[in-house]
């Protein structure tokens, strides 16, 4: 594994991650709370590791951002990326606040849709999409595929001449920005796997327009994740626009951009992606091309909106160095510090532990892999034996990426709502972890 990321500032301390998650409080008896509710309570009854899921947060960033977008004078579709949280409670809500969806597999779509999502504010993203998945797509009359290469653009249209159907198709370009994220989370710039080459997208899209089952609307732009300044934005946009324009003098009709996801939240303390600022963008790069907008949000509504608790197994000293925290949460459950070298906050759930003079430690799960590390060398409260804590915005790409390894159990899900909370998702019994397994009875012979 690549070495952590070295950080020039110092760890934020309890109070400053408290003050850029205005969703988290701490009371001096219940302890840590979300959205007021007591988080030692839900611990208690549902025990660890536990996501904790706040629907206020879903609504009010849903709200934020259409505000946002009409603030500038945009007329905007939002469609929430479903590969950050498909949950269907998470789903149902952000339709509800106005939302479509992004999905990127047939199963997405169904749970999509299976959440109330009408199919004509999904769009269908991603690399390859199988037959089936297209076929399906097709069935449910799904508003736009946004289509990645000449090749699926062929797929695509045998697929749905066969069906007698038409679909509206957005080519996704790779404009070639670095959005100076993650190299794991960039996917604009050239040489990796996403979207079209620019130079190609106007051929491809004068052959959509012939291709026989396909309208092709306009175009799909979606450079990375975790993106918090403008100037890749800008950058992207300015070459779409610029894409728009000349596809528009070659005689073809262009209704549609759609600007993709990406923009970054506040996880430490580097200040969250701005909605104003990317309104702004949109509007002044693409807002005097008369065509449709779309965006698919989906670490910025999600990610803030969740917690992950767990336990203290046991606290390990080491004869050098920091000691060892050791989580009963693990990478199986929260991957990206492993997968990304993310850095999450951790606080306690204890108000008691929460105000002790902090120390360094490393907060680790107990998984068989070095890579299983949530903190390297951070200034946190000591935390002992019992003690609980919670891993902050973990609402994307959280349980969502979660895995069986080492058979352990998916986590448990809570929803919070108000003062009230609810579990949506129990538990994961340990005999489910075996119940599709079948031992090598009945073996087939190829004659
Ligand atoms: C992942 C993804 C998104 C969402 O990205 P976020 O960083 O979570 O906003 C949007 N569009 C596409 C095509 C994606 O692959």
């Amino acid at each position: 594994m690549a070495d952590q990321t070295v950080f020039t500032t110092p760890d934020p301390t309890v109070r400053e991650l408290l003050a850029t998650h205005s969703n988290l409080s701490l009371d001096v008896r219940s302890g840590l709370m979300l959205d007021g509710v007591p988080l030692q309570a839900i611990a208690d009854e549902i025990g660890t590791p536990c996501w904790v899921m706040s629907a206020d947060t879903l609504r009010k960033r849903a709200a934020k951002l259409h505000n946002a977008m009409k603030s500038a004078g945009l007329s905007v579709s939002t469609h929430f990326a479903v590969k950050s949280n498909d949950h269907l409670a998470v789903l149902s809500i952000v339709s509800q606040a106005g939302m479509g969806a992004d999905v990127v597999s047939g199963g997405e779509l169904i749970k999509a849709r299976k959440a109330g999502i009408p199919a004509s504010r999904i769009v269908f993203s991603g690399v390859g999409k199988t037959d089936a998945e297209l076929r399906l797509a097709l069935q449910e009359g799904i508003a736009q595929i946004n289509v990645e290469s000449a090749e699926e653009l062929e797929i695509l249209s045998g697929v749905a001449s066969s069906m007698g159907r038409e679909i509206d198709v957005a080519l996704r370009v790779n404009p070639d920005v670095d959005a100076k994220t993650h190299a794991k989370i960039t996917t604009g710039v050239a040489g990796n796997k996403f979207g079209i080459p620019y130079d190609e997208a106007l051929g491809l899209y004068r052959l959509a327009s012939e291709l026989s089952g396909l309208r092709p609307v306009g175009y799909a732009v979606h450079i990375g994740s975790q993106i918090l300044t403008m100037e890749p934005y800008r950058a992207a946009y300015g070459r779409i626009a610029e894409l728009v324009r000349v596809t528009r003098q070659a005689g073809l009709p262009v209704t549609v951009v759609d600007c993709g996801g990406g923009l970054g939240i506040c996880y430490r303390d580097e200040g969250e992606g701005s909605p104003e600022a990317l309104a702004g963008v949109i509007r002044s790069e693409l807002g005097d091309l008369d065509v449709h907008l779309a965006i698919e949000p989906g670490r910025w509504i999600a990610a803030p909106a969740g917690v992950l608790l767990a336990s203290v197994i046991l606290r390990k000293k080491v004869t050098e160095g920091s000691p060892f925290i050791i989580l009963d949460a693990a990478m199986n459950d929260l991957l990206r510090p492993s997968l990304y070298e993310a850095w999450h906050g951790i606080l306690p759930l204890s108000a008691h532990d929460a105000v002790l003079a902090p120390e360094e430690a490393c907060v680790v799960g107990p998984v068989c892999e070095t890579g299983d590390t949530f903190a390297q060398d951070r200034s946190l409260p000591p935390l002992q034996r019992g003690a609980r804590v919670a891993i902050l915005d973990t609402g994307a790409y959280g349980a969502v990426m979660s895995s069986t390894y080492n058979a352990r159990p998916l986590a448990a899900e809570v929803l919070v709502d108000g003062d009230r909370w609810s579990v949506i998702r129990p538990r994961q019994k340990v005999e489910d972890l075996w119940a599709n397994e079948i031992l090598s009875e009945g073996m087939r012979v190829e004659a």
